[in-house]
């Protein structure tokens, strides 16, 4: 997309952290550009680079419209817990319901899959996010912000991650923009 690619830095007391956006009801890239610039109006929040956006087939539930995915890098001064309430204030207020089915159609999906190197482990906040490195729709983006990002729990690179992956990546147009497929 037209926002800066690639990596910046946070400012200094700011976190580096990662957001995984989806959507896969209504205008898909519309809804994940308004959630992009929603993010960059919290306080404390900024967006430094966003990725492409892949169109993906879902996973878990597969009776369901394909995604559009994309991942941003974001610096932050807020905890992880505030950065939850902040990214599901999104949702709510983009008219994501809050009663549905996981891994069900949604008009938006905002997960924290990193805050700089913090591993959190509660009942309702799993960082890193317990299936990032398993999701080839987070891994390829992720890698095309910071390929050399290190998993904590895991110890490996982004780029090593999405290499375990079995499969290719294949090139895509959607909506007259390069779309990269998922597959
Ligand atoms: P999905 O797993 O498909 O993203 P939801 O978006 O409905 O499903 O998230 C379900 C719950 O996952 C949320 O209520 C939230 O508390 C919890 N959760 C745990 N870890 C995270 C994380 N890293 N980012 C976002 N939500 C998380
Ligand atoms: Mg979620």
């Amino acid at each position: 997309m037209e926002r800066a690619q690639g990596s910046s830095s946070p400012r200094s007391a700011e976190v580096l952290a990662f957001v995984g956006l989806g959507s896969n009801l209504g205008d898909r890239q519309n809804n994940i550009r308004t959630a992009l610039d929603l993010i960059d109006s919290v306080s404390g929040l900024g967006v430094l680079g966003v990725s492409s956006f892949y169109e993906c087939e879902p996973v878990g539930r597969s009776a369901q419209p394909d995604f559009i995915n994309a991942v941003a890098e974001v610096g932050t001064s807020l905890s992880p817990r505030s950065l939850l309430k902040a990214l599901q204030g999104i949702e709510k207020s983009m008219g994501r319901a809050s009663s549905r089915r996981r891994w069900g159609p949604r008009l938006i999906d905002l997960d924290i899959l990193l805050y700089g190197e913090a591993l959190v482990l509660e009942p309702d906040l799993v960082i890193p996010h317990a299936l990032m490195h398993v999701r080839r729709f987070v891994l390829a983006p992720l890698c095309e912000l910071e390929p050399d990002i290190v998993h904590p729990v895991l110890g490996l690179r982004c780029r090593e991650l999405l290499r375990r992956l079995r499969s290719g990546m294949s090139q895509a147009r959607f909506a007259g923009q390069s779309v990269r497929v998922a597959v």
